[in-house]
């Protein structure tokens, strides 16, 4: 199963059980039901009609159709194998628009605020716009939930109520003016797409609109993709520089070798001439291990500095290094 068919699992579970257990309370039922209605294929008095990939999603579409109607639906499924129902009758299509406020003869579709009696059902409305028109790319692959419809000014409806969210802090404060969310919108092929690509709002809006476990799932993959990057910029890092330090020996053994040429070793003081066979004999000693060898300990400055002074003496006899 996908992703985003998880979720929709998810918020469906969780809004049945608090149904069931009287966690829910009415205004944010009906906001949930009016999510789901709205933004269904179709909503008008000619046709209202959901398809969907998700069977629990249609049926729960049934459901709240034969809650407002008295009659009963099931979902037909089509040749493409999603999972349709179709309000028939006329009059049962003009009894859902009017428990919503609408006529079905609005030239757009649109939000009728009428149906959000309180903050409260912002969470049920977006969740039900979510079963009904939303999906979610699998964190592993991608950071991407949308909400995609056909109608432009429903669309903008829907801007106009995510960026009106608050959530409030961890002391259960509300602060009025901070804009929680900042949906990205799009014009694809023909249909309208309220997006978010970063995972924090996603997480947050999975969150709000009842899906916390999968707001987990989300959290979990960007923490270990962000622990994994941390750990392959630490080896790249560490590979750089190790490439650094061979060139760096490198080219004190060239000097050493240029010097043992020209002059002979016994040329250079002791502590330098202890210090470069040291180098000679043991090409991938990085400061520290030579700092380690060196008959008197110093430090790995101590040994830098001797390093230096061994180039400086190659050049003095001519080396070009
Ligand atoms: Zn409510």
């Amino acid at each position: 199963m996908s992703f985003a068919s998880d979720v929709k699992d998810e918020l469906i579970e969780k809004s049945e059980l608090a149904r069931a257990m009287g966690g829910m309370k009415p205004c944010c039922i009906h906001a949930e039901m009016y999510g789901i209605f709205l933004f269904c294929r179709d909503f008008t008095s000619r046709e209202i009609c959901i398809k969907t990939e998700h069977e629990q999603v249609a049926k729960l579409f049934a459901a709240y159709a034969g809650n407002i109607t008295g009659a009963s639906y099931k979902p037909v499924v089509t040749s493409s194998g999603k999972y349709r129902v179709d309000i028939k009758k006329p009059e049962e299509r003009a009894a859902v628009l009017e428990y919503f406020g609408h006529t079905g003869a609005e030239v757009n579709r649109r939000m009728y605020r009428s149906n959000i009696e309180d903050e409260c059902c912002m969470a049920a409305l977006l969740r039900g716009a979510f079963l009904s028109c939303g999906t979610i790319t699998d964190p592993q692959k991608d950071y991407h939930l949308e909400f995609v419809m056909a109608h432009k000014v429903l669309c903008d409806d829907l801007l106009k109520l995510i960026t009106e969210i608050h959530l409030p802090d961890e002391d259960g404060t509300v602060d009025l003016s901070r804009r929680e969310f900042e949906p990205k919108y799009i014009l694809r092929k023909g249909v309208h797409v309220v997006y978010f690509k970063d995972s924090e709002s996603i997480e947050n809006i999975l969150t709000f609109m009842g899906a916390p476990d999968a707001a987990l799932e989300v959290m979990g993959t960007r923490m270990y993709k962000d622990m994994r990057n941390r750990v392959n910029r630490k080896m790249n890092f560490e590979n750089a520089n190790s490439g650094r330090a061979f060139d760096a020996a490198y080219r004190q053994i060239e000097a050493i070798r240029f010097i043992e040429e020209a002059k002979g070793l016994g040329f250079l003081p002791d502590e330098l001439r202890e210090l470069a066979i040291l180098r000679l004999e043991n090409e991938d000693f990085t400061l520290g291990d030579l700092a380690d060898n060196v008959k008197e300990p110093i430090s790995k400055s101590g040994v830098n500095h001797r390093l230096q002074k061994i180039l400086e003496t190659a050049e003095g006899l001519g080396w070009k290094g």
